[in-house]
């Protein structure tokens, strides 16, 4: 059985393309995993302290392992790609969360899914209204694209990259 599953990708430390596109490489490198599409790449000022702007997207994967063995392997992957875990807010080569899980409710002490701040954080809400606008987010009753309506403006902007949607669908064949 296999889920439909939605990553969160930030990067806001080198080259932060590259880093999005590395996470997905790893992430399509996994058996258990298939990249089934990505959104555009966009831009966002950083939640919190001053520190470089975000490149973010979000991927919408296949999966058939359980939550808690995803969320080693990415953290896994965010090592490999030269995280270092230090203060919460620190400028990071590659952060990757998981937002969505269908529309399953995880509540454990390492991981909630959905994501705690997905509903009120546009550098999540636009790229996944992209994906997937009518998925429904378990808990709060609402759409993704319904939460985006409702999510006060904030500095995020959509690049229009036909480079990029080549470089993630080269790693879904
Ligand atoms: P943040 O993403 O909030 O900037 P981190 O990436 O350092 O911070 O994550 C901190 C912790 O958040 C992780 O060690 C993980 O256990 C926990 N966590 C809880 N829910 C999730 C989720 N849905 N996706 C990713 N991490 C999560
Ligand atoms: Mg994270």
């Amino acid at each position: 059985m296999s889920d439909a599953v939605y990553i969160g990708l930030g990067s806001n430390l080198g080259d932060r393309e590259r880093h999005l596109r590395d996470a997905l490489a790893a992430l399509s490198r996994i058996d258990a995993v298939a990249v089934l599409g990505c959104s555009s790449l966009y831009d966002s000022a950083p939640v919190g302290p001053a520190q470089p702007r975000y490149l973010n997207a979000v991927a919408k994967l296949e999966c058939s392992l359980g939550p808690q063995r995803l969320l080693g392997i990415l953290h896994e992957i965010e090592k490999d790609l030269g995280r270092e875990r230090r203060e919460r807010w620190a400028p990071r080569p590659i952060d990757l969360d998981i937002l969505m899980w269908d529309e399953h409710v995880v509540a454990e002490a390492s991981l909630q899914v959905p994501h705690l701040e997905m509903h009120k954080r546009r550098f999540v809400l636009e790229p996944l209204c992209e994906l997937e606008p009518d998925l429904l987010h378990p808990l709060l009753g609402a759409t993704v694209c319904e939460l985006l309506a409702r999510c006060p403006h904030q500095d995020v902007v959509r690049l229009d990259s036909d480079h990029w949607c080549g470089v993630w669908q080269e790693l879904t064949e």
